[in-house]
């Protein structure tokens, strides 16, 4: 039957978004709802503290614009991003919500701030020195963050600084909207780091009266309400990564990753797979040509050789593994086990999803689900989910011309 004049209700979905991206190598699909249920979540567990949204680095792959349009609907105020690009991204997805730039205050920005109406997290003494002259210049009164140092050695004034501003809070009218500092150890409840933190920054805090402060990014939050302070600023629990990854996920998956079989073949028993010849066939076995690979943000480090295991993709709903060195854009599977017709050319495979999830790929690439997330590659076709149809129409495209059997 021809599909495009097949209705679309009789597709499945993954037919539907083949057919709506007949080119797409791979489709990455966010789920706009997950990722609302999650923040919710978090709000609950948080409360009364204020549940902010961070949507660094292009909310940790997902699509800053999307992503942050989605939580304000669900009544998120506070957004964090980690530079002025990005605020330029997420501003006008969130007109009526306050937008916090982490990564510092540069020289002669402050004029950028004023336009997006966004307000810097301030670091250093220097950089709070530029903010004023340019508040004081211009008449800008947006607000800036004082950000604290409290044992991560990362960004932010000592604590002997930020006692130095004490007098200019108790003097009013400081335009300091946010207190806060930056847990290093969240993810491991039991590292004395965290109490340290806690009672550093609870001191500090305190002096800064009227001040709301936060603490807890999202790990924090599930150290206990101590942590919690006026407001928490999850960023990876939003997307669907373990913040307690010594305890089962609470978190709702949010990616799922399929990318295209355009190639099975088969391998006898004693020959390779791909660069360098590192895998080996130990049985007649078939292969399935996936698009994607290390362009693509997945790892060559999930490659599998003689002697050890790589990364699994699902494909045809089992579990299958990955054969010899993940390429730039192609990576081999061993789909043996499967059912001669449980696959064709053109069929997709299930990077993440299905069971796969980013904590388990970013074990076998030796790395955090952060660096999964954000390494999330550009040539796939993106397709959102929920969040109020903000969701690109799977429109099906017009009909291929009759092939020569027709
Ligand atoms: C990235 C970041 C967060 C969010 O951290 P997650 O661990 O992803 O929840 C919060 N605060 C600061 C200062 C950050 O840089």
């Amino acid at each position: 039957m021809n599909i495009a004049t097949d209705p679309k209700s009789q597709l499945s979905p993954e037919a539907n978004l083949l057919a709506a991206h007949p080119a797409a190598t791979g489709i990455l699909t966010v789920d706009l709802d997950a990722i609302v249920a999650n923040w919710r979540k978090l709000e609950k567990t948080a409360v009364p503290a204020e549940c902010a949204g961070v949507v660094k680095a292009d909310a940790y792959g997902c699509g800053a614009a999307q992503v942050a349009r989605a939580l304000a609907a669900a009544g998120c105020k506070t957004f964090f991003v980690a530079t002025l690009d990005e605020a330029r991204v997420v501003r006008p997805a969130v007109p009526g919500a306050a937008l916090y730039v982490l990564g510092g205050f540069f020289q002669n920005t402050g004029a950028a701030y004023a336009e997006i109406d966004c307000k810097p997290v301030i670091g250093d003494l220097n950089e709070l020195a530029e903010w004023d002259v340019f508040c004081r210049r211009s008449g800008w009164s947006g607000g800036a963050a004082i950000h604290i140092d409290t044992g991560m050695n990362r960004l932010g004034l000592t604590v002997t600084e930020a006692q130095g501003i004490i007098p200019r809070i108790n003097a009013g009218d400081h335009g300091i909207t946010l207190v806060m500092s930056h847990l290093a150890s969240a993810e491991l409840l039991n590292n004395p780091a965290n109490a340290r933190q806690l009672t550093a920054f609870r001191e500090i805090a305190s002096l800064f009266s009227g001040v709301p402060a936060s603490l807890a990014n999202s790990s924090g939050i599930f150290l206990g309400p101590q942590f919690q302070f006026d407001m928490v600023r999850p960023g990876c629990a939003l997307y669907g990564i373990n913040p307690t990854p010594e305890a089962d996920n609470p978190m709702q998956p949010v990616v799922e990753l399929k990318a295209r079989i355009v190639q099975i073949r088969n391998v006898e028993r004693g020959d390779t797979v791909g660069y360098g010849g590192t895998w080996t066939a130990r049985r007649p076995t078939r292969i399935a040509i996936v698009a994607a690979g290390y362009a693509d943000g997945y790892f060559r480090a999930a490659s599998a050789n003689d002697g050890t295991r790589g990364a699994e993709v699902v494909v045809a709903g089992k579990r299958c593994p990955v054969a010899g060195r993940i390429s730039m854009d192609l990576m081999a599977v061993d789909i043996t086990d499967l059912d001669k017709n449980a696959v064709r050319r053109g069929h997709m495979a299930t990077l993440i999803g299905e069971g796969i999830t980013v904590d388990e790929l970013a074990h076998h690439y030796g790395t955090i689900g952060y660096e999964v997330m954000t390494s999330l590659g550009r040539r796939y076709a993106r397709v959102y989910k929920g969040g109020n149809a903000i969701t690109e129409p799977p429109s099906l495209p017009p009909a291929e011309p009759a092939a020569a059997s027709a």
